[in-house]
């Protein structure tokens, strides 16, 4: 693990503090590219080479983390800051909103790692991927759609998770 910014010697440059405050207040898991548009705004000279180049930084000086949140933005990562207390992300397949799941039972499973191991853990990350309610509805909706023949459409549904919510549908309900 790399020291911070400052105990590495780097200073916190114009460039490099509008980025680290637009990852801090967005409150948001911002892309790149999305941080390049709004630290553009704020600063019309920064390039995408030099925001890229600063988000590498900030990362390795341990001011933000870098997120992959499942890749359901393809190779996209997101920034989030460090300061904020630890949390697990709950990530819709389907939509891609972003939960942040906060708790003790995170400490917890960090505990039990560490006992278990006798592990030092300097770096945790929790991703969980699934369906959110709004999401679970629309796919149930569509698979009825998708089939006046459910029974065909449920045999060949490469999804497994999609059965489950089949089965609760409430046509089957009334089974
Ligand atoms: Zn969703
Ligand atoms: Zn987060």
């Amino acid at each position: 693990m790399k020291g911070s910014l400052k105990e590495r010697g780097i200073r916190l440059t114009r460039q490099r503090q509008i980025l680290l405050d637009l990852i801090d207040k967005s409150g948001r898991h911002l892309d790149a590219e999305s941080l390049y548009e709004m630290a553009r705004a704020k600063d019309p000279k920064l390039n995408r080479v030099t925001v890229y180049r600063t988000l590498k930084l900030l990362k390795e000086g341990g001011l933000v983390d870098e997120l992959d949140l499942m890749h359901f933005g393809g190779d996209q990562h997101f920034y989030e800051t460090r300061l904020k207390q630890e949390h697990a992300h709950v990530i819709c397949l389907r939509c891609g909103k972003v939960e942040e799941f906060f708790g003790e039972p995170l400490q917890k499973l960090r505990r039990q790692v560490e006992d278990h191991f006798g592990f030092h853990i300097v770096l945790a990350r929790t991703e969980i991927g699934g369906y959110c309610a709004h999401c679970q509805a629309l796919r149930a909706r569509e698979m009825t759609e998708a089939g006046a023949a459910e029974t065909v459409a449920a045999a060949v549904d490469p999804h497994p998770a999609g059965g489950e919510i089949l089965r609760r549908g409430p046509r089957n309900q009334a089974s």
